[in-house]
């Protein structure tokens, strides 16, 4: 049996590491999570390099990664260095290498560390398909190690670290060939360094798996940390997670521009650190990486209030939230009809089972003008494009304003609106309710007596309507409230209820309530709910609606989302997120999918220009991936599996990829967008925007 990933699924606890020191930053241990960007300028011009990296140290970036691509560039760091110097800017300076370990011995004397990526450091990429025999396998690994043992010596000698960066979308013919492009095959292709490493006695490492599918990144960086504690274990015969493993860089690459961007990144990285996974973080923007260094910032601060909330997982609690947390499979739920008598029948008045996750808007307590609140709710639904409101939930907690609820429901029907109505009540409170909504949802907490909760079960199922019992407890105690919620339904005979939760830690109490559910064999679907905080920023609001959604749902929980509109201007954002989250956690796609590298030194166009360019004329191609790439070195191997790649292939020019195949070459870019779109037509996957 392998060790688990982390302590404990159901508490937020940091995985303990040991400390590695780059220059005069420490990172891993009780060190704060350390906010890390890359360069996007030339690394042969100094002065442009040590403007970008003394603006990324402004804005709070504690470590600053520059590309070296060839010789050439890695010398020139020395004089970046000295120009830093000069201005007093004192940041630790990481070198990106691919392909060219004689640039990673001449970096390695001026920066404090040096970034290899296992798939290409000395292996190749050539998406060949070939049978290694173990023989034949196991010489190719030494001749690696021989390439890569001269740089682990020297960083010794000086004091350097290395981060061993894996890529999803870059893994070695000879990993891809024998584990495919998996997650196991991303950490067994780290280890193999990692063995290089340890045999000279060398631990300042840092690892990191990043990938451009959120799914994937979670899974390879808890494959890895479980690896690495099995390792152990092997050597030293003991069961411990201590100090002496590595810490880990964290990052979802290739995230893209905007909120997509910022979505997708606080969802790979943000669901990691939940798990107390991540001692450092680059987030991956196609924008200025200055830009990137907040958004960072906002995710480290946000796992560091959690990991020192003090919260404990309930004591003997064992059972599983899902079967297999490296890889992702959605929990298998019932499905159920949510659309009351009026709208039964309609898809979207369903949830569970193999339906897609839905997206419900909660508008709080019912409105003071029931009809004016109903008609900006229609003008907002209007202008989201492309997408659909699913659900709606009013609050009804206030008997005295039960005439203005009846309002509102009949302003709704009155205007045409057959989007299903939930009504949030007490368990004390349900009658005049049930008329009105197609689901109650039910508050539960531990002062609920069971009496209340059999009688408010056995109203709703004599109503043939369905009950959300949304359980309000502290984490610890949701296992005992689920089991509550179970007796009553079995008791009251109800058959059609779901649930969701309502506490201090969501995506911990989620999973406890999961796995209660699994335990007892119970299907229902669950709801996960997001409502912003009063003093939230947009921005703030966003990466932690993605973090607490995305976190469950990479983890295959969730029917639907539910988010609370109160906050938002214009409403309608708070819809769009909701989809947006699903799109980034992978669970549905409504628009073209972009991947986009952030760029850096060897980036051959201007990216987020072209970037906003092709968005522009493709977004409207739901189910579409398209990979917009900096350079051709790195760029075909890490779109990972777009449908069709746009990359920079020299000054002015452009190949454009179908899938992994290069179809054409050295295009010029002013004609590059057209013949991407001609690719896409010939391909049978445009479609006119509406
Ligand atoms: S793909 Fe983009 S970020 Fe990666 S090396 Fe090329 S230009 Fe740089």
């Amino acid at each position: 049996m392998s060790a688990p990933f982390i302590e404990s699924p159901y508490a937020p606890r940091r995985r303990r590491t040991r400390e590695v020191a780059v220059g005069e930053i420490r990172l891993g241990g009780s060190q704060p999570i350390r906010i890390q960007s890359m360069t996007t300028t030339d690394t042969l011009d100094t002065a442009g390099t040590a403007d970008q990296i003394e603006q990324l140290a402004d804005a709070g970036c504690e470590i600053a990664r520059v590309t070296a691509p060839s010789l050439r560039e890695a010398e020139n760091l020395a004089a970046i260095r000295s120009e830093l110097d000069r201005r007093g800017v004192r940041i630790p300076l990481v070198a990106d290498i691919h392909f060219t370990p004689n640039a990673a011995m001449i970096a390695a004397e001026h920066v404090e560390k040096v970034r290899i990526n296992p798939g290409n450091y000395a292996d190749k990429k050539k998406f060949a398909v070939r049978e290694y025999t173990d023989v034949q396998y196991a010489e190719e690994v030494e001749r690696v190690a021989d390439r890569f043992r001269p740089l682990v010596r020297r960083c010794k000698e000086l004091g350097r670290a290395i981060r061993i960066g894996t890529n999803h979308g870059s893994l070695s013919d000879r990993i891809m060939n024998r584990y495919g492009d998996t997650p196991r095959g991303m950490v067994e292709s780290a280890l193999e360094f990692l063995d290089v490493c340890e045999h000279e006695g060398f631990r300042d490492v840092v690892f990191s798996m990043k990938a451009s599918n959120t799914q994937v990144a979670i899974a390879a960086y808890r494959l890895l940390a479980s690896s690495l504690s099995d390792r152990f274990i092997r050597r030293d015969g003991d069961i411990e997670y201590d100090e002496r493993s590595y810490p880990f860089h964290v990052g979802v690459t290739e995230a893209g521009d905007g909120e997509d961007g910022r979505v997708k990144s606080a969802i790979g990285i943000g669901s990691l650190l939940a798990d107390g996974i991540g001692d450092t973080i680059r987030v991956s923007l196609t924008e200025s990486p200055i830009k990137e260094v907040p958004v960072a910032r906002a995710l480290a601060d946000q796992a560091e209030r959690l990991w020192s909330c003090g919260a404990v997982a309930p004591s003997g609690f064992d059972a599983v939230f899902v079967d297999d947390v490296y890889t992702h499979r959605r929990r298998e739920t019932l499905r159920i009809e949510t659309a009351g008598p009026a709208l039964r029948g309609a898809l979207r008045g369903a949830l569970g089972g193999e339906e897609p996750v839905r997206v419900e808007l909660e508008l709080g307590p019912v409105p003071d003008d029931p009809e004016a609140a109903v008609d900006s709710l229609i003008a907002a639904l209007g202008r989201a494009k492309d997408i659909e409101c699913e659900g709606l939930l009013v609050d009804s907690l206030d008997p005295s304003a039960a005439d203005q609820l009846k309002r509102f429901v009949r302003a709704l029907e009155s205007r045409g609106v057959k989007i299903p109505l939930a009504i949030r009540v007490e368990a004390t409170w349900i009658d005049p309710c049930l008329p009105l909504a197609s689901r109650l949802v039910v508050m539960v907490g531990a002062l609920v007596p069971d009496e209340s909760m059999a009688e408010a079960a056995a109203k709703v199922a004599k109503a043939r309507l369905v009950l959300e019992w949304e359980l309000r407890a502290p984490s610890d105690e949701i296992p005992a409230l689920v089991d509550r919620v179970i007796a009553a339904s079995a008791r009251s005979k109800l058959e059609t209820w779901l649930i969701s939760v309502d506490a201090d830690l969501p995506i911990h109490a989620n999973r406890l309530a999961v796995a209660r559910l699994r335990e007892r064999g119970v299907k229902v679907p669950l709801v996960l709910r997001y409502r912003r905080n009063a003093d939230e920023t947009d921005e703030d609001a966003l990466l932690r609606a993605s973090v607490e959604l995305g976190a469950p749902l990479c983890d295959g929980l969730g029917d639907a989302v539910s988010m609370g509109l109160q906050g938002w201007d214009p409403p309608e954002r708070a819809l769009e997120l909701g989809y947006r989250i699903l799109q980034g956690a992978r669970l549905r796609t409504t628009w073209t999918e972009f991947i986009s590298c952030p760029s850096c030194g060897r980036t051959r166009f201007d990216l987020e220009e072209t970037t906003a360019r092709i968005k522009a004329r493709t977004q409207h191609l739901s189910g579409v991936k398209i990979a917009i790439m900096g350079c051709i070195v790195n760029g075909p191997g890490e779109m990972a599996d777009a449908d069709f790649g746009y990359v920079g292939s020299g000054p002015g020019v452009v190949n454009l990829y179908v899938g992994k195949e290069c179809v054409s070459r050295q295009i010029p870019s002013a004609e590059a967008d057209d013949r991407l779109v001609d690719l896409i037509r010939q391909r049978g996957m445009w479609k006119e925007p509406d």
